[in-house]
């Protein structure tokens, strides 16, 4: 039986209110049995959490913290010291850091990439005060966090959410024992440079993700994403690396179920 981990998944934003229970439901019922929670600001910290604690499904929810690089807009430091005593009193609940990263379009439009690599940093130094692997968003970053996790190593790694790029750069974060998350860009056939990649890297560095209700899969654009979609997105994996699905499948569980050493996976 192919059990499934959606490794990023915004489960609590608003556009599932009407119907998050149910479709937790179908989730299980589709086999994907955990899904991970990255937040992406201080003020949806607490709904977060309540949403994770009072889930009544048998999907589980897994829930991180941290400050996603397109919501710096307002924050200072003082957040950061805010987000330290938020992990420090909910550390048992958590499952990782995150989500941070660097964003390169966002970093010109708003001229604020000291800000967002000093957010990262502090980031990586709470994955490794806390012991927790890190969730990292990149967009035309992957030189500068590649140099940011070279400077400050994470001990317990994480997941490069959303991989899309080069066989090279994605091998940059497998040898730094990062895995990658496999997404909805393998859908699109222009993403031909990606898909490439992922062909070729070892199957013990992949994690699938669908990023709901962002990053709609081919033919879906407009739509709200969904995690159910996870299906779809590995069929194209099993696909393009041209693997028998119940091997696949288990491989990539058992990444998920190393990454995060946890009693709950
Ligand atoms: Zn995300």
């Amino acid at each position: 039986m192919k059990h499934f981990t959606d490794s990023h998944c915004h489960i609590d934003f608003s556009e599932f209110d009407e119907n998050r229970q149910q479709l937790l439901s179908l989730c299980y019922a589709a086999n994907i049995k955990k899904i991970i929670v990255p937040a992406v600001s201080p003020s949806t910290w607490q709904s977060l959490l309540n949403i994770a604690k009072n889930n009544q499904t048998p999907c589980q929810l897994l829930p991180c913290l941290g400050i996603h690089p397109w919501y710096l807009n307002g924050l200072t430091h003082d957040h950061l010291s805010q987000l330290d005593d938020a992990i420090a009193s909910n550390r048992q609940q958590l499952i990782a850091i995150g989500e941070t990263g660097l964003d390169g379009v966002i970093a010109k439009e708003q001229d604020n990439l000291t800000l967002q690599q000093s957010f990262f940093e502090f980031h990586i130094q709470m994955a490794n005060k806390y012991s927790l692997p890190l969730i990292v968003h990149h967009r035309r970053t992957h030189q500068e966090i590649l140099q940011q996790l070279k400077s400050t190593p994470v001990e317990k790694n994480g997941i490069i959410h959303a991989f899309s790029g080069s066989y090279q750069q994605g091998k940059a974060y497998i040898d730094l024992g990062f895995k990658l998350g496999i997404g909805g860009t393998i859908t699109y056939p222009r993403a031909e440079k990606t898909i490439k990649a992922v062909k070729r890297f070892p199957v013990d560095a992949l994690v699938l993700e669908t990023d709901a209700p962002a990053m709609p899969l081919f033919g879906m654009q407009g739509q709200a994403n969904s995690p159910l979609n996870l299906s779809i997105i590995f069929d194209k994996l099993a696909e393009i690396r041209q693997a028998p699905k119940q091997q696949l499948s288990e491989a990539i569980e058992s990444n998920i179920n190393r990454l995060f050493d946890d009693s709950r996976m």
